[in-house]
């Protein structure tokens, strides 16, 4: 079998690649082993704004100019719905709080996402003492149903093998590798906090930041947007929510724990006044980078070999913009961005 690339992963960086060679009508055959969670888990929501400070997020109109038109286009080939839109509510902690929000609206990178117009409303079982504030432009990619529906598709065309890539399989030769039976120009590796196995690309300071989620139904609470507090309350639907997220930076397993799920009850003591019901949890490994930029680029040594990785906290958003970088850097030679360049840190 003779391909143009393998494709180690697939989370939502291996499968914005993968939408990048198939466009250029690019072969490929990808390896998924599901040890990485990450993707499946996801929030999913993307935001431009970093609320605990009313920063914007890093290139975040340059990355919503990609990412929005990216997850249109799955939807529609995949006849799936993904995207849903919605509005973020900010509960202000204090009146600094909300005099720092009116502060950052004169901010030119974020003009249009935060609204100047407060939302004095009362809902139902949240417990705000402050007014809210709205952030537009704001919404929720289903990661799971995307992730799942995408294996799928590659399932049914033959182009998925579901077993681990095995990084002492590979054979350099002088103008291709080759794996096993597969020959092809070059290797991706999209494994998310998986690359700590990976002998050619572990030295990359890749952290492990652990995130845990509760799905919970609270009949008494119906709110359409997205209450963001010292935790997000995200509607999924007949009023269920998504609670999260945990930051843990020293536990490296995927397993949903005791003092995460305490945590959560914890917080949401703070944020909701009604009863509700855990109906599951969830846990992942965000691949994260200190100085939060991704890691991209090819290996120092072996350059058939390349790495889409450290997409932190922010997968939804960045994923699409760092995968067209890569393809096009690999295929039209264009020069990556040095804050995203593994080159930084050689
Ligand atoms: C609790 C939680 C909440 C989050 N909320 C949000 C959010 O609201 N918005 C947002 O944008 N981001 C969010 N994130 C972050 C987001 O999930 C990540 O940025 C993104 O999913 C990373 O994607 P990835 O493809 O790089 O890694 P992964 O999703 O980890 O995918 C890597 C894939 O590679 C596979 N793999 C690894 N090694 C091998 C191997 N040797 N052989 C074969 N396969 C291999 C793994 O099984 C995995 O499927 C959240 C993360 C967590 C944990």
């Amino acid at each position: 079998m003779k391909v143009d690339y393998i494709i180690v992963g697939l989370g939502l960086a291996g499968l914005a690649f993968i939408e990048e060679l198939i466009t250029a009508k690019k072969t490929f055959v990808v390896f998924e082993d599901d040890s990485q969670t990450s993707s499946l888990v996801a929030g999913g929501v993307y935001n431009p704004v970093i609320l605990k400070r009313y920063t914007p997020v890093w290139n975040a109109k340059e990355q919503l100019k990609v990412a929005l038109p990216f997850y249109q286009r799955i939807e529609k080939k995949l006849s799936i719905k993904v995207d849903e839109k919605f509005i973020i509510k900010k509960v202000f902690k204090s009146i600094e709080d909300q005099n720092n929000w009116f502060s950052a609206i004169d901010k030119p990178k974020l003009s249009g996402f935060l609204n100047p117009v407060l939302d004095s409303q009362t809902y139902p079982g949240v417990i705000a003492d402050f007014d809210f504030g709205n952030v537009n432009e704001a919404g929720r990619i289903d990661t799971k149903k995307l992730v799942q529906t995408y294996r799928e598709y590659l399932k049914e065309k033959e182009l998925i093998h579901f077993e681990s890539f095995q990084y002492d399989c590979i054979d350099f030769h002088k103008d291709h590798i080759s794996y096993n039976h597969i020959i092809a120009n070059r290797i991706v590796f999209c494994e998310g906090f998986g690359i700590v196995k990976n002998p050619f690309f572990n030295y990359l300071p890749l952290n492990e930041a652990k995130g845990e989620l509760l799905t919970i139904h609270a009949p008494a609470l119906d709110i359409n947007f997205l209450l963001k507090s010292t935790l997000f309350i995200l509607p999924i639907g007949n009023h269920h929510y998504k609670v999260g997220a945990t930051f843990n930076w020293t536990d490296k397993t995927s397993n949903p724990s005791k003092e995460g799920k305490q945590e959560l009850v914890d917080k949401l003591k703070k944020v909701i006044s009604v009863p509700y019901r855990i109906v599951s949890q969830s846990a992942g490994i965000r691949p994260t980078v200190a100085g939060r930029r991704p890691l991209v680029g090819r290996h120092p040594e072996h350059p058939q070999l390349s790495v889409l990785n450290g997409l932190g906290t922010r997968g939804v958003m960045i994923a699409p913009t760092v995968a067209k970088n890569l393809f096009n850097h690999l295929e039209k030679e264009e020069i990556l961005d040095v804050e995203i360049d593994i080159n930084r840190f050689h």
